[in-house]
């Protein structure tokens, strides 16, 4: 069930609450806005966080809560390039925090958040473990990349979130531009000294934002990644609403 397309009838089941305990879980989906290149889109990750969340829900073997997907986070590293949007950790952590309780506060205390970008990593990690520990909803955070069994590079707007965007939203990516995107891109994320990664902006090391060799990636690899996501957050799902977890409510 989609909040964002159900009604709250459909949601409260006309006010029975207890069609609600029918519903374990909820999967929140976060993304960002920000440079994946000059071949894909703005909204890359976002649309990666919802695209997984819809393929988790389906793989999932009962019924789950979709939330709307939450399409700013942490991702200042990007400044340099236009149209890149952010928010500080502590805003992004509140805001995820919050919506958790609102959800929590419906009876939907299992909560797994779907994460699309690197940057939003720590603060998850963070803040999850805040909600789980305070009692207001068991909840974790699922990075579908980080989860995905693949020889493709992650880099940034390389092989492996191309060809996700090839298996999904084809017409988003810039075909033309694949060539550039390699040529002017970096091979890896950074530039380190003694362990110590000296660049804090990503426009310090890429020229054009992209880190690994998008001509790499096709729709299907796509499919692959997506139905490994899907899978993987699937099983993650049934774990989270069997664990063992003491609700403060
Ligand atoms: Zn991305």
């Amino acid at each position: 069930m989609h909040l964002a397309e159900a009604t709250w009838t459909d949601v409260s089941g006309d006010g029975n609450a207890d069609d609600r305990a029918d519903i374990d879980v909820a999967l929140l989906p976060v993304g960002s806005t920000e440079q994946h290149g000059p071949h894909a889109p703005l909204g890359t990750d976002t649309l990666a966080a919802e695209t997984v969340t819809a393929r988790g829900a389906a793989a999932y073997d009962g019924e789950v809560v979709v939330a709307p997907a939450i399409p700013v986070g942490v991702s200042e590293e990007h400044r340099h390039f236009a149209g890149t949007l952010w928010v500080s950790p502590d805003t992004f952590r509140a805001y995820v925090r919050e919506t958790v309780e609102s959800l929590a506060a419906h009876g939907w205390d299992r909560v797994v958040v779907v994460n699309g970008h690197g940057g939003n990593v720590d603060a998850l990690r963070e803040v999850c473990a805040r909600l789980t520990r305070d009692g207001t909803a068991y909840t974790v955070p699922f990075t579908w990349f980080e989860a995905v069994e693949s020889s493709l590079e992650m880099g940034h707007a390389g092989p492996m979130e191309t060809s996700l965007l090839f298996a999904t939203q084809p017409e988003l990516v810039r075909e033309g531009r694949l060539e550039d995107a390699a040529a002017d891109g970096a091979a890896r994320w950074g530039e380190w000294e003694a362990g110590v990664n000296l660049a804090y902006d990503s426009a310090a090391f890429a020229g054009n934002g992209v880190v690994g060799d998008p001509r790499e990636a096709d729709e299907q690899q796509g499919e692959a990644l997506l139905d490994d996501a899907g899978e993987r957050l699937a099983e993650l799902v049934a774990v989270v609403i069997a664990r063992e977890w003491e609700s403060g409510a």
